[in-house]
């Protein structure tokens, strides 16, 4: 587990844009960077949820045609997946139990459409290994760029 994650004020921006584009579904993007890269330095890849266009709400899905071709700029770039993102449209900012099902990178950002007031609760990031309970990985948003 890390012990801190400080993002930029753009990537700020940009999980803020991502939220309020998936309105009511669930937005998902993912996070790339080096290894031992700053986090400051990671970007962020918007995917589109499949799973928004056909069914009720609640659920995330990025099939591999749309994966495969981000996986290969970025591994060409060096870059691998260092999270993942998603938001809970009407929801806290805390996994659900599909998301402690979760067993690929083990940190994960979530943004919350329901606090949209409160900016500190919007976006928090957790990290979350089978077996075991979601811990909270405390978050920041500082320089500029
Ligand atoms: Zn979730």
């Amino acid at each position: 587990m890390i012990e801190g994650l400080t993002l930029t004020k753009t990537h700020l921006r940009l999980l803020n844009a991502l939220l309020v584009e998936a309105d009511e579904e669930e937005g998902v993007a993912i996070l790339f960077g080096a290894p031992d890269e700053d986090p400051q330095h990671w970007i962020i890849e918007p995917l589109f949820n499949e799973a928004a266009a056909h069914e009720a709400h609640k659920r995330c899905e990025v099939t591999i045609e749309q994966l495969q071709p981000v996986l290969e700029r970025q591994r060409a770039a060096g870059r691998d997946i260092q999270a993942w993102w998603h938001s809970h449209p009407s929801g806290a900012a805390i996994p659900s139990e599909t998301d402690h099902a979760n067993d690929e990178v083990p940190l994960m950002l979530i943004s919350s459409g329901a606090t949209l007031k409160y900016e500190s609760q919007r976006h928090r990031a957790w990290w979350v290994e089978p077996g075991e309970r979601a811990a909270e990985v405390p978050m920041g948003f500082g320089s500029p760029s």
